[in-house]
């Protein structure tokens, strides 16, 4: 088991009407390494929080999160950074590339916070070259397209090696070609590189694509 969650619930206060409105109810799950999983659901029902759970960005009130058989319970700050930076990739709808950066000073990011620093200019080259991007190496953010931008954002999600990847709604600021473009992209990597991926995305079509379906009703999985 890579990731587990046991009996998560989580809810938002609403300072407005005075009380908190849940968001997940109970929801238990675990994802197997080298597994591929969709979320989908409607706007607003939950995903993103399930997503930023599983990623340790977010806590839930009640429940367990297990990270290759370790509860996460109680665990600090500081390990839970190691953790995101050593064994998950993120891929956003934006792609948060810094603008003053290369392309491969941005694909190097994460790397800055290893404790252990590999050399990883290397695997960054090849990696580009994987999603047809090394010739942009020295480019920066604002001179590629945007479907070029989310394909440095899957790199810079790689560069570590991670074990997990989530992706929530990646494809959600492209046009249909490059949305069906990324989505091969992430699924052959995710099969090349054995990682598990989560992707969370509007696209039924996207989503049947995943090894798993999950869908969020009333902060439940369906
Ligand atoms: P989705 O990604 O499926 O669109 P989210 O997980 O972003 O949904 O949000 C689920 C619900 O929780 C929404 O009603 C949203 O308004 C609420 N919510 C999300 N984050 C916060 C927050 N930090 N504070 C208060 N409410 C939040
Ligand atoms: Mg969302």
């Amino acid at each position: 088991m890579l990731i587990e969650l046991r009996n998560i619930s989580k809810s938002y206060a609403e300072p407005e009407r005075g009380e908190s409105v849940p968001v997940l109810r109970d929801i238990s799950l675990s994802i197997q390494p080298g597994e591929s999983v969709a979320i989908v659901g409607p706007s607003g029902c939950g995903k993103s929080t399930l997503l930023n759970i599983l990623g340790t960005l977010d806590e839930p009130d009640a429940g367990e999160v297990l990270f290759e058989g370790k509860s996460l319970h109680g665990a600090s700050a500081e390990t839970l950074a190691a953790l995101r930076s050593e064994k998950i990739g993120f891929i956003f709808q934006l792609h948060h590339l810094l603008p003053q950066c290369t392309v491969l000073e941005n694909v190097l990011v994460p790397t800055m916070a290893l404790k252990a620093k590999a050399d990883r200019t290397a695997r960054a080259h090849e990696l580009l070259k994987a999603v047809g991007l090394d010739h942009r190496a020295t480019y920066r953010p604002a001179q590629l397209s945007g479907g070029e931008r989310q394909r440095v954002a899957v790199v810079r999600a790689l560069i570590n090696e991670p074990r997990l990847i989530l992706a929530d709604e990646p494809t959600g600021a492209l046009d249909e070609t490059n949305a069906a473009a990324l989505t091969d992209l992430l699924i052959d990597l995710q099969k090349k590189t054995g990682v598990s991926l989560v992707l969370v995305t509007h696209h039924r079509a996207q989503a049947e694509r995943m090894g798993r379906v999950l869908q969020i009703h009333e902060g439940r999985l369906a």
